[in-house]
Order: C-alpha cells, then structure tokens, then sequence
C-alpha cells in the first residue's frame, strides 16, 4: 500500500513552522505498513492544493493530508478535496452536536464559522476528534469525471490532534489493509569512534543483515546505527531486528552502550550501581554538564555525589588542589591538570570515581599546539583505605580533539567523559 503525505499551510512553505506533522505520519503510517512515496508541502491556496492532491492521486491514488481543516477563512482542504471528487459538502447534524458540546465544557457557545467545521463531503467517513474543534475526514471513491479511484484522508493541522487522529483511527485502519506487514526500525547507539572507522570494522555487514537496510546516522552523542525492515509480517520484522542489533552490538563491540533512545549517562550510573560504587566531577569546560547529563537520570543520586565547575583556575586550586605552578607550568588544558583535577575530586568529594575534563571548546582561546577543540579527560579511581583517609590508586588521561560549535564541543565532551567512565566501570 502507496501513500503520499500532503502537508497544507503558507507557514509551512515559508518554512516559519515546522513540518513535525509530515515526520510523524511517516514514521507512524510506515509502522503500519504503508510505504510513503513522497512528502508535499502546499501553500493555503486553493489552486495548488488541488493541483497537489489531483497529482499525488494520479501518482500513488492514495494520500493523506493536515491542515486547512480550521473554521477560518485560510482553511479550505475539505471544499477542494470534496470538488476533487464531485461530492456536495452536507451539514452533519452529529459532528455539530459534538462541537457543542465540546465548546460548552470550556463554556462557550461557538459562532457562524463554526458550522463550516460541521460540513461533511457526501461520503466521507467521519474521524471523530475528541482532542479539537475539526474532525478528520476519510474519503474514498471515483474522483469527479470518473475513470480513476482516489482515497484522501483529511486531518487538522494542530499536531496533537493530528497525532491523536493519527494514532487512534488512521493506524488502526491502515494496519488492517497492510495484512500485518510493517516498516519498523531498530537503533544501536554507539559512541567514541568516527563513522568511517565504525563501518570498516562492521564490514560486509548490509549483506548479512539483508533484506533489512542500515542507515549511518552521526550526531555529537555518536555515531546511531538504524536497521529497517520493509513491509515484513510483524514477527519476523522484529525478528530480524533482534538478530541484526545483536550482530551490530558485537561487531561495534565496546563503542555500543544502548538501543533505541538509551542515554548513556543511564548506562554509566547502572554500571557503577551495580559495583556499589560512587561518582563525582571535576569539570571547566564543559562547565556541569556532565553532572546535568548524570542528574537528567531520574534516581541518580544514589550514584553521582555532586562535583566541581572549575573554570577559573583559582577554583581548580582552591577546591581541587591543583597547585598553582603546575598549571603555570603546562597551562589549564593539560594532561598534568586533568590528572590532578580527577585526584583532588576523588580527594574533596569522597568519591569512588571522579572524572574531570579540562577543554578549550572556543571559539577563541587555541593554538597551534593547543587548537579549539582540545579537551583532556582523567579519570581517578580512590580506594579506601582506612576512614576517612583516601588513597588514590589509579589515574588514567585521556585526549581528544572535536570539531564544531562551542555548543557541539562542550555537548562531545560531556559524552566523551561518560563514556571514558562506562568503559572503566566495565
Ligand atoms: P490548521 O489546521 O491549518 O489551521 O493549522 C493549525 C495549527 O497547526 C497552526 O498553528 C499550524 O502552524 C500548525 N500546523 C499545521 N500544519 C502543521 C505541520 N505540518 N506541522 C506542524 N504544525 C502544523
Ligand atoms: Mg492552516
């Protein structure tokens, strides 16, 4: 089963409004699915949406459309689709009532507009909105001049109705014609390795997963690896899924840390759960953001004491006891200062773990020896001793270079320090 989706507003097309609605009937008609075959956006102007759905009918003869379905003046979808196939618009006594009543629990009694909302194409199926004022329309049969069949499936353009419209009476029926065939996706998150370096040690893996296809999608949180099944019987959609994850987890081996919209913050915190143990940062440049990542989690503090923003280097000494000359000696940025940060950490906080990140995320401030970019990572793990003497057994620094905005360097550095700390839990 083709369809097209046919987004309809002059907002859309001057690109002042996003087209969430478009992404979401996408991912939610493939699910059941629906193979979409293309994505239109349209101005409120009734010449090219009627030239837009005649065409997409003429291309894939089914399509679904938002927007245009309000009571102003602007919202003109239903009249050109009902034209499209002949049908007269008829006052639907039922979707009336139900907008009473639906203006009457928010105490308001609705004006002439509104009967527009209540005019219904003859033979359209009415898709009761239980979420807004405009019901979806579900219209099928011989397009006007006759020849040739269509199906439009009309809905507002406010994307929570939209989606609910969608969710409960678009899927549900779709799903029913596709026989049980679906488009569904898979994600295997992974991180600390570039997207060229990841595919050469995936290899050959297309034609192993085939007919499933992989998609490399790079972002600052890693690399995303996305497997698609199209148009298989649900059990052995997921099947596959199952099977090509676990092929994709064991060749990106340690670089792997979740599936779907895993975080993996969660992942550091269930590590160091699991062993019992406590975490605590030292951060200048990414300035807390790898303690909001660990602090998003709900639960986190049973894991994550607290730790220090360090960015001037009067607070690397006073609260880390960084000594002075040391950074006078090989500067803030340095494997010397991470070192220390890490250790005072471990020292000042009472941690089990703490990891400390020192950077120039720029724009200004590199150099040739030091370019934008340059972040070091240290990691200390503090053994106790005797209470409450501590004594720091193990140190390891680590350096990376990133590319981007002073946003994206920051939003790297904060993974990349989570991810030093998952790899050492493990
Ligand atoms: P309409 O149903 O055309 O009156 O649109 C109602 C509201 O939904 C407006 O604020 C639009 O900007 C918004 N909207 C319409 N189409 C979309 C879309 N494709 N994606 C996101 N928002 C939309
Ligand atoms: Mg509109």
């Amino acid at each position: 089963m083709n369809f097209e989706i046919l987004t309809i507003g002059t907002e859309l097309v001057l690109g002042l409004t996003l087209d969430t609605n478009g992404a979401e009937i996408a991912r939610t008609l493939s699910e059941s699915g629906v193979r979409i075959v293309r994505r239109t956006a349209v101005a409120d102007r009734g010449d090219e949406i009627r030239d837009a759905v005649r065409d997409a009918l003429a291309r894939t003869g089914a399509v679904i459309t938002t927007g245009g379905l309000g009571p102003t003046r602007d919202d003109i979808t239903k009249r050109i689709v009902a034209e499209l196939f002949g049908a007269p618009l008829e006052f639907d006594e039922a979707v009336w009532q139900a907008l009473v009543a639906r203006f009457a629990r928010f105490g308001r009694v609705p004006v002439a507009s509104n009967r527009v909302q209540a005019e219904v194409p003859r033979g359209a199926l009415v898709l009761p909105n239980r979420w807004g004022t405009a019901p979806g329309l579900w219209m099928e049969g011989e397009l006007d001049g006759g020849g040739s069949r269509g199906l439009v499936i009309m809905l507002p353009g406010v994307p929570i109705e939209m989606a609910n419209l969608l969710a409960h009476e678009v899927g549900p029926r779709l799903a029913a014609r596709a026989g049980g065939q679906t488009v569904r996706s898979a994600v295997v998150r992974t991180t600390g390795i570039p997207e060229s370096t990841l595919a050469e040690r995936l290899g050959e893996i297309e034609d192993a997963i085939a007919p499933l296809t992989l998609a490399y999608l790079p972002g600052w949180p890693g690399v995303d690896l996305r497997v698609t099944a199209w148009n298989l019987p649900v059990a052995e959609a997921d099947a596959r899924l199952r099977a090509a994850v676990g092929l994709l987890r064991d060749r990106a081996g340690g670089h792997a840390y979740g599936e779907g919209g895993d975080d993996l913050a969660a992942v550091v915190l269930e590590l160091a759960r699991a062993q019992g143990l406590r975490i605590g940062v030292a951060e200048s440049c990414t300035g807390g953001l790898v303690g909001a990542r660990l602090t998003d989690i709900p639960g986190s503090s049973d894991v994550f004491v607290g730790g220090v923003i360090s960015y001037d280097d009067a607070i690397k000494s006073a609260l880390l006891d960084v000594p002075e000359a040391v950074i006078g000696r090989y500067g803030a940025v340095s494997e010397e200062v991470a070192r220390l940060m890490a250790e005072g950490a471990v020292r000042r906080l009472g941690v089990d773990l703490a990891v400390a990140v020192t950077g120039i995320a720029g724009p200004g401030g590199g150099s040739a020896e030091k370019p934008v970019g340059t972040v070091w990572f240290a990691l200390a793990h503090g053994e106790r001793v005797n209470t409450p003497a501590r004594f720091t057994i193990e140190t390891s620094a680590t350096r990376a270079l990133f590319v981007g905005t002073r946003a994206e360097i920051r939003a790297r550095a904060a993974q990349a320090a989570l991810y030093l700390a998952a790899r050492r839990l493990r």
